[in-house]
C-alpha cells in the first residue's frame, strides 16, 4: 500500500487500529526522499535515523496501550528556519550554514511524537517567493521539475506534495505558506497572528511572522493547528484567546454562508487560467448553498508597498544579531572588530537579504522614519480596517492565492518582479488575519489554489469552507 500518498487523518486511524506501524510509514516516506529529493531539492537536512527512532518509540508506546496524541507517528518536515535543538537550522543562509540551536521551538516540542524526517529548503531567511534565494539550491516543483515550488516555504510544500513528508510546517510573513501550497497543489494555513507560538522561529518581520501547517488535506491542517495552537509565555505576541475545536464543525457544510469576493483582487492582472479556476470555486460554493457577494477592500493597491517597508524595516532590526559574534558564520582573518562585522555580513548574507537590510535600515533611519515606516504603519491600519468593514457583510473572503501559475526556475530574474507574487497574500498578514489556501484543480498540468481569509481567530470558518471546496475539487496527486 502506498501509505506515503495518504493524508494524515486517514493514516492516524490506521496507526491507531495498529493496521500499520509508524516505522513502516516513516520508512516509506524516507524511501521517497531517497528516490526523489536529489532532483527536487526539498530538503536541506534529512534526519532518517532520528525519524525512525521516534517512529519506533511511538510504536512501542502504542503497543503498551499508552495514550498518544492523534498525530503521533505521522512523518513531519520542518522549514529550516524553525529551531531544532542540536540539529542544524540554516535559514538557507551561509550565515547559519552550520548553526546548531541550543533549544527547540515550541511547535517542535508540541510535535515531538511526529517522526521528523528533515529540515526543508526555503528562500534565504524566508525572503522570497520561489525558494530560489536559498544559499543551497532551488526547490523544484513536483508537478513540473522545470518550475519553482513557490516560496518561501517551497521545500515544505514540495515535500508534502511529493510524499516526502505527510505534514509539514512553514512560516508565513507575506504569503510564504499559502503561495507555495498553491503552487504545489497542497493545503496551506496561515493562522491568526498570535494563534501559534513563534518561539524558536528565526524572526524575519516580527509583526507579521506566523508558523502554520502545510498538508495534503484541509482536515490535516485542522488537526495540525489543534496540536500547535495556544498561548506560550515564551512568545509575548501569542494570544490568550481560547483555542477552538477545529475539527468538530469541519464537515457542516456552507449552506446559508455569505462569502465575500473582494473586487480589487479580481481587478489584478490574473492569469486567465487562475481566473477560470477561481470562478469555478465560487460556483462550487454557491452550488453547496453559500452565496458569494462582492465586497471592496479599497486600500489593496497600497498593501505591497506597505508590506515591503514594514517587512524590510523589521528584518533590518532582527538580522542585526548576525554579526559574527554569537551565531553562525564569522569572516576569517579580520584585522579589527568593525572589519569583522562588515566582512561577516557582507559574505554571510546573500543579495536579496542584503538588499532588504539596506532598504529597511534606510526606512527606519532618522529623517526617513516618518516618511516611510511611520506612514506605512498608518496605511497598514487602513488595510486592516478594509477587512473589518468587509466582515460586517460576510463570514469570510474568497480570493485567488496567487495571480499566476508556477513559473520556470530563473524565469523571473529580477526579484522585484516576484513581488507581484505576493499581492493576494500580503494583506492578510498586514491585518493579522487567518488565511487558508486550498487547491482547486489543475491548469495546463499545474496546480491552482484559492484562498479563504477569515476574521481574527476564526480559523474554524475558513477550514469549514475549505473543506467544502475540497469535496468539490478533491485532493490532488502528483503522478
Ligand atoms: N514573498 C514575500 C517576501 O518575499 C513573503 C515571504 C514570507 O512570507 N516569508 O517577503
Amino acid at each position: 500500500m502506498e501509505l506515503y500518498r495518504k493524508p494524515a487523518h486517514e493514516l492516524s486511524k490506521l496507526l491507531a487500529k495498529k493496521e500499520i506501524s509508524a516505522r513502516e510509514l516513516t520508512g516509506q516516506v524516507l524511501e521517497q526522499i531517497e528516490l526523489k529529493d536529489k532532483e527536487l531539492g526539498a530538503f536541506i537536512t534529512v534526519t532518517a535515523e532520528k525519524a525512525l527512532e521516534t517512529a519506533r518509540e511511538v510504536d512501542e508506546k502504542r503497543a503498551k496501550g499508552e495514550e498518544l496524541p492523534l498525530l503521533a507517528g505521522i512523518p513531519l518536515a520542518l522549514k529550516d528556519n524553525i529551531c531544532t535543538k542540536g540539529l542544524r537550522t540554516t535559514c538557507a543562509s551561509k550565515m547559519l550554514e552550520n548553526y546548531q540551536p541550543p533549544y527547540s521551538a515550541t511547535v517542535v516540542e508540541k510535535l515531538s511524537q511526529l517522526p521528523l524526517v528533515g529540515k526543508t529548503n526555503l528562500d534565504e531567511f524566508a525572503m522570497g517567493a520561489s525558494t530560489e534565494t536559498s544559499f543551497f539550491k532551488p526547490t523544484r516543483n513536483p508537478w513540473d521539475r522545470e518550475r519553482v515550488a513557490g516560496g518561501s516555504s517551497g521545500g515544505s510544500a514540495a515535500a508534502v506534495a511529493a510524499g516526502e513528508a505527510v505534514v509539514a510546517l512553514g512560516t508565513d510573513t507575506g504569503g510564504s505558506i499559502r503561495q507555495p501550497a498553491a503552487f504545489c497543489g497542497v493545503v496551506g494555513l496561515k493562522p491568526t497572528y498570535g494563534r501559534v507560538s513563534r518561539y524558536g522561529a528565526v524572526a524575519f518581520a516580527s509583526s507579521m511572522d506566523q508558523i502554520g501547517p502545510i498538508t495534503r488535506s484541509v482536515e490535516d491542517a485542522a488537526l495540525m493547528l489543534q496540536e500547535i495552537a495556544g498561548e506560550d509565555p515564551r512568545d509575548a505576541a501569542s494570544s490568550r484567546e481560547p483555542v477552538a475545536d477545529y475539527t468538530s464543525g469541519l464537515k457542516q457544510g456552507v449552506a446559508g454562508m455569505k462569502i465575500g469576493i473582494p473586487k480589487e483582487y479580481l481587478a489584478l492582472d490574473l492569469d486567465p487560467s487562475v481566473r477560470q479556476r477561481f470562478d469555478e470555486a465560487c460556483k462550487a460554493l454557491e452550488d453547496a448553498g453559500a452565496s458569494c457577494i462582492e465586497v471592496s477592500l479599497p486600500h489593496t493597491e497600497y498593501a505591497a508597498a506597505v508590506y515591503y517597508i514594514v517587512a524590510c524595516g523589521e528584518a533590518s532590526s532582527n538580522l542585526a544579531r548576525f554579526d559574527g559574534v554569537r551565531f553562525g558564520y564569522r569572516a576569517p582573518d579580520s584585522p579589527d572588530t568593525t572589519t569583522m562585522y562588515s566582512n561577516t555580513r557582507g559574505e554571510g548574507f546573500g543579495f536579496e537579504v542584503k538588499k532588504r537590510i539596506l532598504l529597511g535600515t534606510f526606512a527606519l533611519s532618522s529623517g526617513q522614519y516618518d516618511l516611510y515606516y511611520s506612514k506605512a504603519q498608518k496605511v497598514r491600519r487602513l488595510v486592516a480596517d478594509d477587512f473589518k468593514n468587509a466582515f460586517t457583510k460576510c463570514d469570510c473572503l474568497l480570493a485567488p492565492t496567487t495571480t499566476m501559475l508556477p513559473f520556470k526556475i530563473g524565469e523571473i530574474e529580477s526579484l522585484s518582479g516576484q513581488y507581484e507574487l505576493d499581492l493576494c497574500t500580503i494583506p492578510a498578514n498586514l491585518a493579522g488575519l487567518p488565511a487558508l489556501s486550498v487547491p482547486v484543480g489543475l491548469s495546463q498540468g499545474l496546480p491552482v489554489g484559492v484562498q479563504l481569509v477569515g476574521k481574527h481567530f476564526d480559523e474554524e470558518t475558513i477550514l469549514k469552507v475549505g473543506w467544502a471546496l475540497e469535496q468539490c475539487f478533491g485532493p490532488m496527486e502528483v503522478k
